[in-house]
């Protein structure tokens, strides 16, 4: 690895699971990472009529989604506009609220046309550009450069199980429980995606 002063460091194992910094870890080894910040919005409100149970996560068309989140609700989306953002840029845009979001969700819940939003903040997806899923596991060349990156926004769910993978290929030298080869950087090199569509 090199380092911004420029010196070289060396180790035995080395992960990155840098987020959406994971091009700039991948770039201190000399490999490209197809992976860039993107913006998600996230909204917290009360509705002034509760539903009589709790919403489970409920994803519009649009990408538009919405779900309980304890006695209030939570609703986020991406931008129409999706471009790769500063590392440090999490401004919020209210616009997204106010002409996207209320209108879309009050439209699909109708007791969610008088509410009152509490909260709201923006978040960065580690995009993976190449194919929206995981990069995961060792980089075929580079063997001691261990991948964790690329969720596009998934990553939490898939934490316990990428997170053994990784622990056996550390390990063990091969995945044990959970074959985990699909996520593999090599598919990035030999230009072969493996698309997940259920991005929002
Ligand atoms: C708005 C939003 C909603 C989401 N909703 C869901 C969801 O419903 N379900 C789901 O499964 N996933 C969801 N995700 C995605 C999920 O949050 C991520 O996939 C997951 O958090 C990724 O975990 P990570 O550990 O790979 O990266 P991160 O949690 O981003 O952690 C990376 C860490 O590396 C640190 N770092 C970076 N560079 C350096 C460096 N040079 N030196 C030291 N430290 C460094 C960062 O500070 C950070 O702490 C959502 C993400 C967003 C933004």
């Amino acid at each position: 690895m090199t380092l911004k002063s420029g010196k070289n460091m060396s180790c035995g194992t080395l992960v990155n699971c840098a987020g959406p910094r994971a091009v700039e870890t991948a770039r201190m080894a000399g490999l490209y990472l197809p992976v860039e910040p993107r913006k998600r919005y996230t909204f917290i409100f009360d509705a002034q009529s509760p539903l009589e149970c709790d919403l489970p996560l409920t994803i519009d068309p649009s990408g538009v989604h919405m779900r309980s989140e304890g006695s209030y609700y939570l609703a986020g989306c991406p931008p129409d506009d999706d471009p790769a953002v500063d590392y440090d840029d999490f401004t919020q845009d209210h616009t997204i609220w106010q002409e996207k979001v209320w209108p879309i969700i009050a439209n699909r819940i109708p007791q969610f046309e008088a509410i009152k939003l509490v909260n709201s903040w923006a978040g960065h997806y580690a995009y993976n550009t190449f194919d929206q899923n995981a990069v995961i596991g060792p980089h075929h060349e580079v063997e001691n450069f261990i991948f964790s990156n690329g969720f596009s926004g998934h990553g939490f769910q898939q934490s316990m199980a990428m997170g053994r993978g990784l622990s056996e290929i550390i390990t063990y030298g091969t995945y044990r429980s959970i074959d985990l080869t699909p996520f593999a950087y090599k598919r990035i090199a030999e230009g072969k995606p493996f698309t997940e569509k259920a991005v929002i």
